[in-house]
């Protein structure tokens, strides 16, 4: 094909639209992004072209005021974006100025628990997309595996082994079930996988922990379904590994329901009042907004209250503070009458750093792709067994809107065709994981050139992505997923022949 044939091209200067309440396009409906974030986003343009050169210095500050020809004041503000995402970082002293950092994927999987939890998901949705992201990160890791990560692996569950004798469950847990996922090979299912751990476990912590007998139990019940599972990875049965993670999950989701339906225990600190760090002190904040039903706009009290309720000290707080602020979870307010103020956390700054770690990993079209059809497949068929009257409409709206092969908005509008399925899969949580891969995706796409000067040939590749669009939306309204499943796999296939 080689003409551009979805998405819109757009680059990193101007945001993003997925159409979607809640997910990107926030930025957008704000009006225009600051200076600030415009410089941050040049510069992190130039990262990511430049390899990310983890330790370079990019410039120092005078250099970079120069450049950019903006006030101190706001290159300050977009290197503090840039610390933010843990980008880069400004280095006092000789030798000093903007520093190439490396990213860290907790960082992006925290945004996204924090993201989801405000949305309210519950634990049958974090279940239905660890069933999707987890069974087939096992699936790629008994295709894939090699020995060093296999030798990993094994001392991992060795240091687990250790561990369940102390009974502690959450840290040992969820590093085996990332271990596992980082040696699928595939980044963006990596990365996600992550979030979702990360998002059950302050789930199970929500419904307070298992104690005594029981929890021993658990703990080496699961210790043993780990063992299954990483033996039958290093295997190479890939079937083994996904029937034994299955179970693996189910048995630690009805655990969870069990304890939500019974009498409910004292939820679990994180860490005793007295020494918690900022990041603990900033997890049991959360749990305590999440308790509230994420109340936005609810005033959580002063500073003076909270250092009070939480026996923290000042710096801790302060700490806690800067890291839900950056998640954009809490505000802190200052003067008469203000306080630490519930905010809504919003999609378009997850997808940001969730998008930038995926460039940061150079994630290839190919494992783009990889993870689009295992993502769109799950939620082509969880919206055609869901599809509403609401939800004809909304897919009919999305047709529409690609109806005008010369419009210059068919790009973004072929972009949300797919988002909007998955949000008819009524799953907020793959719909956030399906968007943030379109936005890749459309990143990838050359411009679209002007209508009028379209060629015949562009007119026809827009005509094949809409005739595609038409016909998978045939096969959902119809309720016949698996005809549905085999065009969407088809349309995404010819989409990464034209890109690669
Ligand atoms: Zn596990
Ligand atoms: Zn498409």
């Amino acid at each position: 094909m080689g003409t551009p044939t979805e998405g819109p091209g757009r680059d990193l200067d101007t945001a993003a639209s997925s159409g979607v309440p809640g997910v990107p396009g926030d930025t957008l409906r704000r009006g225009r992004p600051k200076r600030a974030s415009l410089v941050a986003r040049r510069l992190e343009r130039e990262i990511i072209e430049e390899g990310w050169p983890i330790g370079r210095v990019i410039g120092t500050e005078p250099e970079l005021l120069d450049r950019f020809e903006v006030g101190r004041g706001v290159l300050r503000e977009a290197v503090r974006l840039l610390e933010d995402h843990q980008v880069a970082r400004m280095r006092r002293g000789r030798g000093g100025g903007l520093v190439v950092l490396e990213p860290d994927v907790r960082t992006v999987a925290e945004a996204a628990s924090i993201y989801l939890e405000s949305l309210g998901v519950s634990a049958d949705d974090v279940f239905e997309a660890r069933l999707v992201l987890d069974l087939f990160a096992v699936a790629l890791a008994a295709d894939r595996i090699d020995e060093a990560h296999a030798a990993r692996l094994r001392e991992l569950l060795e240091e687990e082994r250790r561990a369940d004798e102390h009974q502690i469950v959450g840290g040992s847990h969820r590093q085996v079930h990332a271990a596992i996922a980082e040696a699928g090979g595939n980044p963006a299912i990596a990365v996600f996988a992550q979030a979702l751990s990360l998002l059950a476990d302050d789930q199970d912590r929500r419904y307070g922990r298992l104690t005594g007998p029981a929890s021993r139990q658990a703990a080496a019940g699961a210790h043993r379904a780990h063992e299954a599972i990483v033996e039958a990875i290093i295997s190479g049965d890939a079937l083994l590994a996904s029937r034994r993670m299955r179970k693996h999950l189910t048995a630690l989701h009805q655990e969870l329901i069990h304890r939500q339906d019974g009498p409910r225990a004292e939820p679990v600190e994180a860490t005793a009042a007295s020494g918690q760090t900022g990041r603990t002190l900033a997890r049991r904040i959360r749990a305590d907004v999440m308790a509230l039903g994420w109340p936005v706009g609810q005033n959580l009290g002063s500073e003076t209250a909270l250092l009070e309720r939480y026996g923290a000290s000042r710096s801790a707080l302060r700490e806690a503070v800067r890291i839900l602020e950056h998640h954009a979870a809490v505000e802190m307010r200052r003067g008469p009458g203000g306080g630490l103020v519930v905010r809504a956390p919003d999609g378009e700054a997850v997808t940001r750093a969730a998008v930038l770690h995926l460039h940061y990993r150079t994630i290839t079209t190919a494992a783009l792709f990889e993870a689009r059809d295992a993502l769109e497949a799950a939620t082509l068929r969880l919206a055609t067994e869901r599809l509403d009257d609401e939800g004809r409409a909304l897919l009919a709206e999305a047709l529409e809107r690609t109806r005008d092969l010369r419009s210059p908005q068919f790009g973004p509008a072929t972009h949300d065709f797919h988002v909007a399925i998955a949000r008819l899969s009524g799953n907020q949580t793959l719909q956030l994981f399906v968007a943030i891969l379109a936005e890749i995706t459309a990143e990838r796409v050359p411009g679209a050139p002007p209508s009028d000067r379209q060629t015949a040939s562009a007119r026809s590749a827009r005509q094949q992505v809409d005739h595609a669009h038409r016909r998978i939306a045939e096969a959902v309204f119809e309720g016949d997923s698996s005809l549905a499943l085999r065009r969407m796999r088809l349309h995404l296939r010819a989409l990464e022949c034209s890109i690669a």
